[in-house]
């Protein structure tokens, strides 16, 4: 049994933050804005695992308005997400993922992304791929107000759903 998930979130960009995506710190003048840290691709993968298995999203399991989750480590909520996932009988096979954003540049920092997410996902580097692109100077995210980031994530589990 094999399911998809996609997952996409997008945050506004301010100064005075940190830049996250997947738990990596990249230099950049601004960074999310957010109730927890702000990590755009964090939050994606979490709703692309939590979609493919059919258990909610992230808005569900972390509600905004809980200060439980205020400033909250985003790979945190991801890890206790995947077990949720995990719990349910599935396995992530692979996970790609679009960070869209005029600056900062990604690339020079893709390897540490995608290093710091299959840490997280106990997978393999091979297994996880991160693309940085532009949005062409185009709305609001060309205009370097928001990053957003999207996850399409494959899962699979031995047992027929239902039958497990
Ligand atoms: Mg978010």
């Amino acid at each position: 049994m094999i399911r998809t998930g996609l997952g996409r979130d997008i945050h506004r960009l301010a100064a005075g933050r940190a830049f996250l995506l997947g738990g990596v710190a990249i230099p950049a003048e601004k960074g999310e804005l957010g109730h927890s840290d702000g990590d755009v691709l964090a939050h994606a993968v979490t709703d692309a695992l939590l979609g493919a298995a059919a258990l909610g999203d992230i808005g569900e399991l972390f509600p905004p308005q809980d200060a439980a989750w205020k400033d909250a480590d985003s790979l945190v909520l991801l890890k206790i997400a995947y077990e949720k996932v995990k719990k349910a009988g599935w396995r992530l096979v692979n996970l790609d993922c679009v960070v869209n954003c005029e600056k900062p540049r990604i690339l020079p920092y893709r390897e540490a992304v995608r290093s710091s997410l299959a840490q997280v996902l106990e997978i393999s580097r091979e297994a996880v791929f991160v693309k940085g692109k532009t949005n062409e100077g185009l709305g609001s995210l060309g205009r370097g107000e928001a990053v957003e980031a999207l996850a399409l994530c494959l899962l699979e589990r031995g047992e027929p759903y239902g039958m497990g």
